[in-house]
């Protein structure tokens, strides 16, 4: 029986592939579909002040809500939106909900802090950001402050001169700009300061080794921060999951925390009720988020 599989390995094998691109065809379809029936949802993560307890920013995390309530995570459909061409309109929807959220919370009068919103390549690519950014905070009334992107530094690498023209542009109209998971690609320090910022976020990886206590990574988050000092930018530990993390960063001076030390990315409704509650959390360890 083996034998006479592996004797037909190749029919097998074509199937396969059959079967792995109808798979992924019908997931574009289903995308397509629940991005047209706007079956998205943003989960928003709280940016701490660990010495005041303060939440001084959310970051807008996409979710794709299947029709059984089924909520599948962005790094399972955010590579398959760039693919196939629907990462504009994915994006689009994102800031639009991501600034119909805070016209709520504005409504609600609960001073919501700073949104970062998180911006693929391919959107700095297109052109499509700067139009879609100011054309959805006008729609909703949504002063420009209230709003940050995020961009890696990897989205940007591919035409840097043009990737640094567009986040000057975004900056021009007073969003903030954000480098996430600073440091995790290949650019050069030099390029990567030059990037037009105004904060520098340090990427989980760093902070995860941080806690096996290794001093290589001890390192680069020290420098990290001592860049951000120098150049006047903000900086933000994120997947921070410890004390001992929070008090390493708070000692390095690294005030900003994200990580599941002070919240999970929450559904809105949740978010909703840490603001009104006046929007102060303190550190709880994994598994109590
Ligand atoms: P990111 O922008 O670096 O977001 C941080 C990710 O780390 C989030 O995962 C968050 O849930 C997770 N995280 C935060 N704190 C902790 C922690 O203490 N421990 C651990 N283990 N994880 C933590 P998520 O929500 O799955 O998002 C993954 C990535 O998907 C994001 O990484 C971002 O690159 C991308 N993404 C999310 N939303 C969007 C979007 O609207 N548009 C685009 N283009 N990309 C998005
Ligand atoms: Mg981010
Ligand atoms: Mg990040
Ligand atoms: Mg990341």
């Amino acid at each position: 029986r083996v034998k006479k599989a592996g004797g037909s390995g190749s029919a097998f094998f074509d199937a396969a592939m059959d079967t792995a691109a109808q798979e992924r065809l019908q997931m574009e379809n289903d995308l397509r579909t629940a991005i047209h029936e706007r079956r998205i949802a943003l989960y928003y993560q709280p940016r701490v002040d660990s010495r005041s307890g303060r939440v001084i920013g959310l970051e807008a995390l996409v979710r794709w809500i299947e029709p059984d309530g089924r909520v599948i995570p962005p790094t399972e459909f955010i590579g398959l939106a760039e693919e196939c061409g629907l990462i504009d309109e994915l994006g689009a929807l994102v800031m639009d909900e991501a600034c119909r959220q805070l016209s709520i919370w504005k409504a609600m009068d609960l001073h919501p802090p700073r949104v970062g919103v998180n911006v693929s390549g391919h959107q700095l690519d297109s052109g499509a950001l700067v139009p879609t950014l100011s054309a959805t905070m006008a729609r909703w009334a949504i002063e420009p402050g209230c709003v940050e992107i995020e961009v890696t530094e990897t989205a940007l690498v591919r035409d840097s001169e043009s990737g640094s023209r567009q986040l000057e542009a975004v900056r021009a109209l007073g969003v903030q700009v954000a480098i996430d998971d600073f440091g995790t690609g290949y650019s050069s320090l030099a390029y990567l300061t030059r990037l037009p910022s105004d904060t520098l976020k340090i990427d989980r990886a760093f902070v995860v080794d941080l806690a096996r206590g290794d001093r290589a990574a001890e390192a680069v988050v020290r420098s990290i921060i001592g860049i951000a000092r120098d150049l006047g930018k903000g900086v933000v530990a994120e997947g921070v999951e410890s004390i001992e993390q929070v008090r390493a960063l708070d000692g390095w001076g690294c005030h900003t925390i994200q990580g599941f030390i002070y919240a999970r990315p929450l559904p809105a409704e949740a978010a909703t009720r840490l603001l009104a509650e006046g929007g102060i959390l303190r550190p709880s360890g994994p598994g109590t988020g």
